[in-house]
């Protein structure tokens, strides 16, 4: 009985199928409109001076800051995910020794590196991030891992470095993010600490080594919005010069140095990390957007131009808007910086007054 049916149902199935998908052809289709898409980049701001850096390294950062950008840029514009351009522009960095991220960065007080990294989206407000990783070549794309295949949200240490092999990740020796201008930075201050100074085979090859910047220099960050209006932010650090005690700085909080909501903007902060966490930086500014109604430029100025500059925090930050508007905030000399806006403008840009 049921058989048969099934049998007469059939005949009929099909012509219904017929009927929906003819009108479904001869509907005008409607194509969803794409959002306008823009990325910016720092490579962390400070004391960078235009009298100590030479013509040379001010390209060589040129270079870099527009060659990482570019590649995050070609993936929006090929239809990729905010996501995927922030972390493959991220990597770059982080593998740049230039960059207090990844290879190059800062040292401990005891000698080690110590890498810190966090990435957030937001459609969804998803976030990841990892602290006090010793092992992990790229933190950014760990801390996406933690993103997409672990229920938390913050993952440090050992912890962090179990998850990353579980998660298929090879770990390297703490040696490959060391830098010989790294550790002479490192050396210096402990020398100060002890009312000593460097010798000065030391101390000459730390000046030949940075003049152009000091020594805290470097944390690295993205921020995109790609074709579907997504925001996506990440950040990724070495940390401070000499940090202690298992220091974490602001870059792996999420709400202190990455922050992303498509109601209001995404943000990347760089910077004296402690007082971005006590001022909570990156979710201030997207805060600030949404409830006062402001333009980010504003958001971000009356954060790091006031509160910042009351409470003594040195830093900057940069950031997209739901628009794709682009903008950047520091109150220190400079800040490393590169951005390509919705009108496909680009600008790469170190001092504050280029
Ligand atoms: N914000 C970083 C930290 O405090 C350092 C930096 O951005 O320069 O760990």
């Amino acid at each position: 009985m049921r058989f048969s049916l099934k049998l007469m149902l059939r005949p009929s199935l099909v012509c219904l199928m017929l009927v929906l998908s003819s009108i479904c052809f001869s509907l005008p289709v409607t194509q969803s409109k794409e959002s306008p898409i823009a990325i910016v980049i720092h490579g962390g701001a400070g004391t960078i001076k235009r009298e100590l850096m030479s013509d040379e390294m001010e390209e060589r950062y040129h270079e870099v800051l527009a060659m990482a950008i570019e590649s995050g840029y070609q993936i929006l514009k090929d239809g990729g995910s905010s996501t995927d351009a922030i972390i493959t522009t991220i990597t770059l960095l982080e593998d740049s020794p230039f960059f207090n991220a990844g290879h190059g960065a800062v040292f401990n007080h005891d000698g080690d590196i110590e890498l810190d990294a966090s990435i957030m989206q937001g459609d969804s407000l998803n976030a990841g991030a990892v602290a006090a990783v010793s092992r992990v070549k790229n933190p950014i794309t760990l801390a996406l891992a933690v993103l997409e295949h672990s229920p938390h949200v913050m993952l440090v240490g050992e912890g962090a470095e179990m998850f990353a092999c579980q998660q298929g990740f090879d770990l390297v020796p703490n040696q490959y993010f060391k830098t010989e201008r790294r550790r002479l930075q490192l050396e210096e201050i402990l020398a100060k600490e002890k009312g000593a100074s460097l010798s000065k085979t030391a101390s000459n090859a730390l000046l030949a080594a940075y003049r152009f910047d000091e020594k805290k220099l470097g944390t690295v960050g993205a921020v995109a919005i790609d074709k579907r209006g997504n925001i996506a932010a990440g950040t990724s650090t070495g940390g401070m010069t000499n940090k202690r005690f298992g220091r974490v700085g602001d870059v792996p909080v999420i709400g202190a140095g990455t922050y992303a909501d498509n109601n209001s903007c995404g943000i990347s902060a760089t910077g004296h990390g402690e007082y971005f966490i006590r001022a909570a930086v990156a979710h201030d500014i997207c805060a600030r957007m949404e409830y006062k109604g402001i333009s980010l430029q504003q958001a971000q100025d009356e954060v790091v131009q006031e509160k910042l500059v009351k409470m003594n925090g040195s830093g900057g930050v940069i950031g997209i808007d739901k628009d794709a508007n682009v903008a950047f905030s520091f109150n220190s000399l400079g800040m490393y910086r590169a951005s390509i806006d919705k009108d496909g403008v680009r600008q790469v840009k170190i001092f504050k007054d280029d």
